[in-house]
Formats: C-alpha cells, sequence, structure tokens
C-alpha cells in the first residue's frame, strides 16, 4: 500500500509539471528502511519495478534491484533528522529553480502574507513568514543534512531549496507531504510571478 501511494505521489508531480526528464525522487519510511524511486526512471511512468528498498544505511535490501536515485542518501539524511516523517518528495520545478537561483545570496525564500502558507502544518494565518532556506547545490547531497539540521534548529520549516536544482519538503504521511509540496510549489510560483 504504501508502494503504491508512493508512485501515486511522483506520478502526480510530473503530470503537474515539477518532474522533468526524470527528474526528482521520491521516497517513504518502509519496516527497516526505505523506498525510493530508481535513478533516471520518466516519473509519468512510474510502476512498482521502479521503485528500490534501501536500509537505513542505504544498502538495498533486495537483490538485482536497479540503481536507487543518486540523491536517495539525502532523503535518507533528512529521515534521521526529522523522525515523523514519512514521506519525502524532491521535484525540480520551474519555480523552484529560478526562485532557489535569485535568491541564492540571503539564503533565503521568504514566503509572507499568503493564504495558501495554512496548508502547511502548524500555519494558522495568512499572518505568517515562511522561511525556505536554500542550501548551494552538490553532487554529493548526503553533505547537505548538515546545514539542514543548522536550518531546522532557528526555524520551524517544511521544506528548503537547493540552489539550481529543486525543491525538497516532507510529511507526516503521504497526505501531508502531498498537500505541502502541492503548497509549496504553489507559493514559489506567486513569488516568481511577482516582483523580485
Ligand atoms: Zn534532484
Amino acid at each position: 500500500v504504501s508502494q503504491d501511494r508512493l508512485l501515486e505521489l511522483a506520478r502526480a508531480a510530473h503530470v503537474r509539471g515539477w518532474t522533468w526528464a526524470t527528474s526528482g525522487n521520491f521516497s517513504c519510511r518502509m519496516p527497516g528502511g526505505i523506498a525510493v524511486t530508481a535513478s533516471g526512471r520518466d516519473k509519468g511512468r512510474l510502476g512498482p519495478a521502479d521503485l528500490v528498498l534501501l536500509d537505513d544505511g542505504g544498502l538495498p535490501l533486495e537483490r538485482n534491484a536497479p540503481p536507487a536515485s543518486a540523491e536517495a542518501p539525502l532523503h535518507l539524511a533528512i529521515y534521521r533528522l526529522l523522525p515523523g516523517a514519512a514521506a519525502i518528495a524532491h521535484t525540480h520545478s520551474l519555480a523552484s529553480v529560478v526562485l532557489s537561483r535569485r535568491h541564492a545570496a540571503s539564503g533565503a525564500v521568504e514566503l509572507a502574507g499568503y493564504e495558501m502558507l495554512k496548508a502547511l502544518s502548524g500555519v494558522t494565518t495568512h499572518e505568517h513568514s515562511e522561511r525556505v532556506p536554500i542550501f548551494a547545490n552538490t553532487q554529493r547531497p548526503e553533505t547537505l543534512g548538515e546545514p539542514l539540521a543548522r536550518a531546522l534548529k532557528e526555524h520551524p520549516i517544511h521544506g528548503f531549496l537547493v540552489e539550481g536544482h529543486g525543491l525538497y519538503t516532507w510529511g507526516r504521511s503521504f497526505d501531508e507531504a502531498g498537500r505541502h509540496l502541492e503548497a509549496l510549489e504553489f507559493l514559489l510560483e506567486c513569488r516568481l510571478k511577482e516582483s523580485p
């Protein structure tokens, strides 16, 4: 059932145009580890064979499994830092990529005054400023655990951007992860279309 929900989350992100050209990756907690999308798969045509089971150390739990997403180590780092997270969504949407470059120097995108902020768990009013931190891109994604740990100590956050790369968000359930993804993508799109 978890695998079905995970495939649903990934396909839904694809049809919205947030995972171009096989980009993006999605995962959920499983007993003994996580399920994560395999490397290089078209997110619009995912099936059960496109998911890989990894243990908490990132090793495959099944023989002959395809290679997991290269960003699986970052998913594992996020689960270690956020024990309540049940699922993680990572997209390469246009809004997240453009804004992560535009605001890289300030280290964050501020989202304030939008009614949609209330779709983020714990936010009860539009009079809220959501700080989405931006981390420098790297080909060693597991190293982003460090800046993420620092950001989590400063503010409650619902996601983060990687510069020139995309958005990571999560939830305590599939429903919450999907809602956070839709809300953040919507808010980032609003921000993109407004003046810098
Ligand atoms: Zn990525």
